[in-house]
């Protein structure tokens, strides 16, 4: 293979070993790892068709490209597999248990609530949480906190049971989208009343594609319309069958209001727990976890409530969680009482961090200050260069045309967040009136009433759907989550707006017809050779103008010569110019094309879409 060159300069080129590059990488990076310098892989990329900076952070194809040519084989490696080695190169792993099989005690199980909306699932949460209050404890109020744990007791034994104190499966594919889980059970909530409903379905798929155990709470047990025995034929119909059919799933009756059954819920997950699901963590270890959730809080600074995983957590242990770090100053449960430890499967709020951490990354108990904050400060870096790479992969609405251009995506998904419940469902029945042909699905994934909240941007960012804000804006943390994330919010207080918008989002989606105008023409005059840049064709625009960004074709003799070309530049004197009219001179260079003569023709023109009706 010869060696590329540009404009005379040759690339040294590498013989097919291996580079590693973080996701996110600039050309600075590769070029640091290659030995060359930035500004000839920057040449080459602009050679190849693409126009970036040194320092711009790039996508995994373009480096993989860029290797290609270079004869490297470039590996991109994963922000997940990336944290590994980084904690390895401080002798830490994340994950493993450390110890044999003596080391292992029985641990409470981590379950998440789960359904369609209105069916119970934030009553149930808060039955459970207030039934397990001891008498005379600390005022018996609990505060949320992210999660809890309960005490439930299973053939004699008090046994414990965490619960994720966030309705929904949001959490649940917060948790997964950042590649750890978070729960080992599962309770699908469905109103005896109403059955199984399309979230009811979602949540179901979502446990199935985590290989997380269902207990199935069936409830409103407490109203007369209710059929529990219905909602058993239907989840049989989406293979989930219960006990008492053969199956293997346990369906508990209860009624969050009325408090009916709640010890037998409790009674089902412990009794899931044991028959599917080996529970078990070494205590005794540094302790590892999981962030639930985190927030800044006023008077205590970074405050996140923390669910241990392995390992038991000590006031003044020193932790890293994400890319916050710092020595644990206080813990508290759920009830606000400081605890001065938490083992496995205790949820536990921590004060003393440095920054706030995202929901589903992790914690780890690190030998002192010092490396947790070597760790934090490598992590922040990290996420902030994938950040921008991930800035541009991710979509806006009007991203959809260039993607179903390329026959990607065909499905635009919708967060919906209103004011009131009529304008969601208004909103929700308008589009799905839409028409816009079988090409392409408008799927409403989730909706429901008051401020966009993280949760929805982290489920947004795990299904790739855009949130549609209707009268309502995005709370707290939310809004910079999803300029982190690259989600995009639209909002919107008018809803034929709304509807108009996303309708024309969907048509683009359609793929569009183009009609060719033309701009104008200029004629070569003069060529001038430069070995850097190629043949500059020093011209007059003799009708029309010139666009720096426009297509153009050469015409020889009336006959095209060569078609579809784009400009490498257009000056006017020495000064780049974006466009130049009819009756003024201009260079202008040809990308990949250079046989051109004087007295040719440099037609200008563009691809008009053709609006659709
Ligand atoms: P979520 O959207 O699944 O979190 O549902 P909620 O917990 O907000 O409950 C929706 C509505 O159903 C509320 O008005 C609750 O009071 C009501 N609800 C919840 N559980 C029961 C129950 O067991 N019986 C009856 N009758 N109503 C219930």
């Amino acid at each position: 293979m010869e060696a590329p060159t540009l404009g005379g300069m040759r690339v040294r080129k590498g013989n097919g070993e291996t580079v590693r590059l973080s996701r996110g990488s600039s050309l600075t990076d590769f070029a640091e790892k290659i030995g060359l310098d930035a500004a000839s892989l920057v040449q080459m990329l602009f050679h190849l068709g693409e126009m970036v900076t040194a320092t711009q952070s790039v996508g995994d194809e373009t480096l993989e490209l860029l290797g290609e040519e270079l004869n490297y084989v470039v590996e991109v490696v994963s922000p997940e597999d990336e944290d590994r080695e980084l904690l390895e190169s401080f002798d830490l792993e994340f994950g493993a248990d450390e110890g044999d099989e003596d080391d292992l005690v029985i641990r409470p199980p981590v379950v998440t609530v789960m359904g369609h909306v209105d069916h119970g699932k934030t009553k149930l949460l808060d039955a459970l949480r207030g039934a397990n209050v001891v008498a005379g404890e600390a005022g018996g109020i609990t505060q949320h906190i992210g999660a809890y744990q309960v005490h439930t007791t299973v053939d004699g034994i008090d046994r414990r049971i965490s619960f994720i104190d966030t309705p929904g499966h949001e959490a649940f594919t917060a948790m997964r989208a950042r590649g750890s889980q978070s729960s080992d059970i599962a309770i699908l909530v469905v109103a005896a009343d109403d059955g199984v409903m399309p979230q009811t379905v979602e949540a179901l798929n979502h446990a199935k594609a985590a290989g997380v155990p269902i207990v199935v709470a069936v409830n409103k047990i407490d109203k007369p319309e209710a059929d529990p025995t219905k909602v058993r034929g239907q989840l049989t119909e989406y293979g989930l069958v219960p006990e008492e059919y053969g199956g293997e799933a346990m369906f508990v009756d209860v009624s969050a209001k009325a408090g009916l059954n709640l010890d037998k819920l409790l009674e089902a997950v412990v009794l899931t727990a044991d028959a599917s699901l080996d529970l078990r963590a070494n205590p005794t270890q540094d302790a590892q976890g999981l962030v639930v959730e985190a927030h800044l809080d006023r008077g205590r600074g970074p405050v996140a409530t923390i669910l241990v995983q392995r390992g038991t957590l000590r006031v003044g242990d020193s932790i890293v969680a994400g890319p916050a770090y710092g020595r644990v100053r206080a813990m508290l449960d759920e009830h606000g009482d400081e605890l001065t430890e938490a083992d496995p499967g205790r949820p536990a709020m921590v004060l003393g961090l440095s920054a706030v951490p995202g929901a589903g990354q992790n914690f780890i108990v690190v030998e002192d200050d010092r490396m947790a904050r070597q760790i934090a400060e490598k992590r922040e870096a990290r996420e902030r260069a994938a950040l921008q790479a991930k800035r541009r992969v991710r979509r806006t609405l009007e991203d959809f045309m260039a993607s179903m251009e390329k026959g990607e995506s065909q499905e635009l998904n919708l967060i919906l967040k209103g004011d009131v419940s009529g304008s969601v469902e208004a909103l929700e029945d308008a589009l799905a009136a839409l028409e816009v042909g079988d090409e392409v699905a408008l799927r409403v994934i989730d909706r429901g009433v008051g401020a966009i909240t993280e949760a929805n941007v982290n489920l947004a960012a795990a299904s790739d759907a855009i949130i549609i804000g209707f009268n309502v804006r995005a709370q707290g943390k939310a809004a910079e989550l999803a300029d982190r994330e690259g989600v995009e919010i639209k909002y919107y207080s008018v809803i034929y707006q709304a509807i108009e918008e996303i309708e024309a989002a969907l048509k683009g989606m359609l793929k569009p017809e183009y009609e060719e105008s033309t701009l104008g023409q200029a004629e070569i005059r003069a060529i001038f050779r430069s070995s850097k840049i190629g043949n500059i064709a020093g011209c007059m625009v003799i009708g029309g103008v010139l666009r720096r960004n426009a297509k153009v074709r050469v015409l020889r003799d009336g006959a095209v010569v060569a078609d579809n070309l784009d400009l490498a530049s257009l000056k006017r004197e020495k000064d780049d110019a974006s466009e130049v009219r009819e009756g003024f001179e201009c260079g202008l260079v040809l990308r990949n094309f250079q046989d051109i003569k004087e007295g040719d023709i440099v037609e200008a023109f563009e691809m008009k879409e053709i609006p659709r009706g």
